[in-house]
């Protein structure tokens, strides 16, 4: 872990993310360890600590601290978790559940933004992240059941492999539904029965099949 950011735009950030409703302090102490200016496009460097979505490579978005910090949240992570990412992107959120969880397994369709990723959690010294270049809807099925699977990529519905690994007992959080009307919703896994929640409205790039022919 390189050192925690000594910075007021991230007091702020914090203060901003306790005044929305974020009360998981685990949460907001792994928010506060990882500086979001090293996951952000260098034109935006400044912004960083700005509760927004920023664009980063391949027309992808790095989401909002506020929407991380919710979905974070609702993982319910503990340091024994076993976690899926799909949609690895910046690795920004990938890099908070890192703190939060014991082995993070993270697929992203795009190479470019997988190995920008990788370097960044070499820098921050993350060693417990495995990453994948693939079609996040398939799962990493050799991997399942996972105690948590974060998806941050949108889809009309959550893609049934990947209910299909989550474990007994497990969680799922994806942003679902139509591209105006996407709900952050968490699953949890009863059997063969999924009990859902929806959280908050989103608006999450979409989950889109197979690995990017492009960069
Ligand atoms: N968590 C990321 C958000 C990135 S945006 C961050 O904080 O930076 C969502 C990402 O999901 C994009 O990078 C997009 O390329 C990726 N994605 C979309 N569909 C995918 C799929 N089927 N498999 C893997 N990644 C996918």
């Amino acid at each position: 872990m390189s050192a925690t950011v000594p910075d007021s735009r991230m007091v702020a950030l914090i203060m901003a993310l306790r005044a929305a409703g974020i009360v998981d302090k685990q949460v907001l102490g792994a928010l506060e360890r990882i500086p979001r200016e090293d996951f952000v496009a260098a034109g935006f460097s400044k912004r960083a600590y700005e509760d927004r979505a920023l664009p980063i490579a391949c027309g992808q978005t790095i989401s909002q601290p506020l929407v991380v910090a919710m979905m974070t949240e609702a993982l319910c992570l503990t340091p024994r978790c076993k976690v899926l990412e799909i949609g690895t992107g910046s690795g920004y959120q990938t890099a908070i559940l890192s703190l939060l969880s014991r082995r993070v397994y993270t697929i992203e369709r795009y190479r470019t933004l997988l190995r920008e990723a990788e370097a960044r959690f070499e820098r921050l010294r993350l060693r417990n992240i495995v990453t994948r270049l693939g079609d996040g809807m398939e799962g990493w099925p050799e991997q399942g059941g996972f105690d948590r699977i974060l998806v941050t990529a949108a889809a009309a519905q959550c893609p049934q492999a990947l209910l299909d690994q989550v474990r007994e007992g497990g969680l799922l959080v994806a942003p679902v539904g139509p591209p105006e009307q996407q709900f952050i919703t968490v699953f949890r896994r009863d059997g063969d029965t999924f009990h859902q929640r929806q959280i908050a409205p989103a608006r999450f790039v979409p989950l889109l099949g197979g690995v990017a022919r492009t960069l």
